[in-house]
């Protein structure tokens, strides 16, 4: 379906209506006067103003009474291709009541009939009753004017007049090409409904006049739009939007600016009242009649409800997208409103992740080291390195915070690559120190395992390193079960046989432990911090502590018991068979350079806990 052919359907005609006011841009209701620019904007009443005083121009010149019309194509798209295209575009004198009327529709057979030689033929003539001059415009196209009392041009000289005409040709096209730019920048030219670019501009005019309070933007985004574009193709997807922009128009372009703003999203300016929830969602209750088929609809919606405080049509745009967002990832045909809670959060997690991929970069991410213990004899058995972000501040943002960011982002991935090299260095450095056969155990999310060649990287950085697998323990969470449960149970089954070890982090926080357990193997199993600390307050928690001991050794595995912070909880870990134990009665997470005369020390008084 042509572009155009939609035009009429969404509220603009392309070429102005029968009155003599200017077309409106699609999609512009009341409420959006002058807000918009676009075809029949600004940039395209500037032709009917400049025809007004070419008549104005050619009288003055050549001596004649200001007395004439001139007849334009208006359609801003394309040339005229009939003469129903035509139309008056400025009459004055004894003309003035055939203004705006279509070359098709004038009841004086004398100047139509003049005005269509003279547009067909391309030529102008001067007779004694009136003079039709014909000015050709360089894109094949031209327009006519037709001046009363011909006798005044009559005795101009011919080049003269051709010079006349063709500079004032020039003119209209240099008219035509900046409203023609215009519109490209600012309508969307498949549904010729205002572009992203207009509705921030339209919301940026309404903040700069004060008509911004009471007024609501919402986003309406089509579920499941790329399916539909993969399953019946593009075109059909095309046809679909030009179906919305329609019913949206019919429904709203009274009141409302509508505009498209992104693929599949539609975004709607106006009343509080009017643009809301309960009122947009029924005009997607009935399908989309599409090539003969009913073809049912559902869309999210985001709202914000501009009120006074609004900077600028950028930022409300961008809070109506973080309503949708989160009404999107609700489910289909949600709707949601922005509120400030939600915006600050949004953007402290985007500040938080910008800072974080500078941290990454300019390498002030750094690892520290927390020794983990035998219950039974108090040997160092290995350590588990931990992740830490110091800020250009010097303040420390906590892993919980930021990893979680750095999952959702992906960057957890080259960061994790990055530990487990910094990691395995870091275990070959304290070998050289006199401290051989320790294990290092990284914590590894989900993310990690879901990217391809895992295993080669894991090959590759114990390669380098020179550290033999079985000294490796990767701390994977109940989290890497989103992976698909089959796909890590035979990743970790790889990982194993390589020799490196697996450990269950976090054991019992997460809510479907027990069929996750069974089916993901695994070597060690870690006490969540939380029963631990269930354990000296001798209340029934402590009960927890006991059953996930029972259960690893159950299933082959060792325990190892997280954040012990007393004598007291590791006596009783001990009591109940507990294999290992880390926490800050043994040592907190320290820096590389630390490790070794802690190590030494533990070396010489190995008791501590034991
Ligand atoms: P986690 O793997 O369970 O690490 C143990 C956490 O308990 C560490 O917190 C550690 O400092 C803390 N801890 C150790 N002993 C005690 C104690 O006696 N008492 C108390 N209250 N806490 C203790 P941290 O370093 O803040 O790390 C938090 C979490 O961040 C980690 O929990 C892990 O899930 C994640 N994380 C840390 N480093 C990495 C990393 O390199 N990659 C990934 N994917 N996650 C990491
Ligand atoms: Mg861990
Ligand atoms: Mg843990």
């Amino acid at each position: 379906m042509e572009g155009s052919d939609l035009l009429p359907f969404v509220g603009c005609s392309p070429v102005p209506p029968a009155s003599s006011e200017p077309c409106k841009a699609p999609g512009m209701g009341g409420i959006c006067e002058g807000l918009i620019d676009g075809p029949g904007g600004d940039g395209w009443r500037d032709l009917p103003e400049f025809a007004e005083s070419l008549i104005a121009r050619i009288a003055d010149l050549f001596g004649a009474a200001r007395e004439g019309l001139v007849c334009m194509c208006l359609h801003p798209r394309r040339p005229a291709r009939a003469s129903s295209d035509y139309r008056i575009v400025a009459a004055s004198g004894r003309f003035a009541h055939l203004a705006s009327q279509r070359l098709t529709d004038i009841d004086d057979p004398h100047v139509s009939a003049s005005l269509s030689k003279a547009l067909r033929e391309r030529r102008s003539a001067i007779g004694e009753r009136a003079a039709t001059l014909f000015f050709p415009e360089p894109d094949g196209a031209g327009f006519a004017a037709l001046l009363a009392g011909g006798e005044a041009l009559r005795d101009v000289d011919g080049q003269l007049l051709t010079a006349f005409r063709t500079s004032i040709a020039l003119s209209a096209t240099h008219i035509r090409q900046t409203a023609r730019l215009r519109e490209f920048a600012f309508v969307d030219q498949m549904l010729g409904l205002p572009n992203r670019a207009a509705f921030i501009r339209a919301l940026d005019k309404a903040i700069a006049n004060g008509r911004i309070a009471g007024r609501t933007v919402g986003l309406i985004d089509i579920d499941q739009f790329v399916e539909i574009n993969d399953m019946f193709g593009d075109q059909y997807g095309d046809i679909l939007l030009g179906s919305i922009a329609r019913r949206l128009a019919e429904a709203l372009r009274e009141h409302c600016l509508i505009a498209r703003v992104a693929g599949d999203t539609f975004a709607v300016f106006g009343d509080d009242a009017r643009v809301t929830p309960d009122r947009l969602h029924p005009l997607f209750a009935r399908p989309f009649e599409m090539e003969g088929v009913a073809h049912p609809v559902s869309v999210c919606m985001g709202f914000v409800r501009c009120g006074e405080g609004a900077e600028s049509g950028t930022v409300l745009l961008k809070n109506a997208s973080i309503a949708l967002k989160r009404a999107k990832a609700e489910g289909q045909g949600k709707s949601g409103y922005y509120s400030a809670a939600v915006g600050i959060r949004i953007r402290e997690h985007s500040r938080l992740l910008h800072e974080l991929h500078l941290a990454y970069e300019r390498r002030h991410l750094s690892l520290v080291y927390q020794p983990q213990v035998s219950l039974s004899t108090g040997a160092t058995l290995g350590i588990e390195a931990l992740l830490r972000w110091r800020t250009e501040d010097g303040d420390f943002v906590p892993p919980d915070v930021f990893v979680p960011i750095a999952e959702r982002s992906g960057l957890i991935v080259d960061i994790g690559a990055w530990v487990l090299c910094t990691a395995l260095r870091a275990l070959s450095a304290l070998d050289r120190a006199g401290f051989p056969g320790l294990r290092m155990a990284i914590n590894v999310s989900a993310a990690q395992f879901a990217q391809a060649g895992i295993l080669e990287k894991l090959d590759h950085a114990l390669d380098k390193a020179g550290i033999a697998p079985d000294r490796l323990e990767l701390e994977i969470t109940e989290s890497v079960a989103v992976v698909g449960m089959k796909d890590v149970a035979d990743l970790l089954g790889q990982i194993r046989q390589r020799g490196i070890s697996v450990a269950i982090d976090d054991f019992g926080t997460g809510f479907s432990s027990l069929s996750y357990l069974d089916s993901l193997p695994a070597d060690r199993l870690k006490i969540d911090r939380s029963f631990v600390a269930l354990l000296d307050a001798a209340r029934p928690g402590g009960r927890i502590a006991e059953t996930i001991v029972s259960l690893g050794h159950r299933l082959d595995m060792t325990v190892l018991a997280e954040g012990v912070e007393n004598e007291a909880q590791a006596a009783m870990l001990r009591a109940l068979g507990c294999d290992a134990a880390q926490g800050y009665l043994y040592a907190r997470p320290m820096p590389l350079e630390e490790l070794p005369a802690w190590l030494e020390r533990q070396q010489d008084s190995p008791g501590r806990g034991t």
